[in-house]
């Protein structure tokens, strides 16, 4: 049961925690209850991913460097490399 308190949220947790929808709700759970100013959409076009940025200058651009961040970067790369 999640229960709203001020301006953040509390989840009971049930006591069976097995499961692949246990850990999304687990996820969604650490999520919810953590400072959503940190909140952040991916800078990939094909992405939309958000996630929390939790860089020290808070200037994260990519949900994951090895995926999207590299992935940009080598785009990146290319166009530099034709003109
Ligand atoms: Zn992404």
């Amino acid at each position: 049961m999640t229960q709203r308190a001020g301006d953040r949220w509390r989840w009971h947790p049930p006591a069976d925690l097995t499961g692949p929808r246990a850990a999304i709700a687990l996820l969604a759970h650490d999520l919810l209850t953590s400072d959503l100013r940190a909140a952040r959409q991916c800078g990939d076009d094909a992405c939309g991913w958000v996630y929390l940025d939790t860089s020290p200058r808070h200037n994260r651009i990519w949900c994951t460097a090895a995926g999207c961040g590299n992935r940009n970067r080598v785009k990146r790369h290319h166009a530099r490399s034709r003109v």
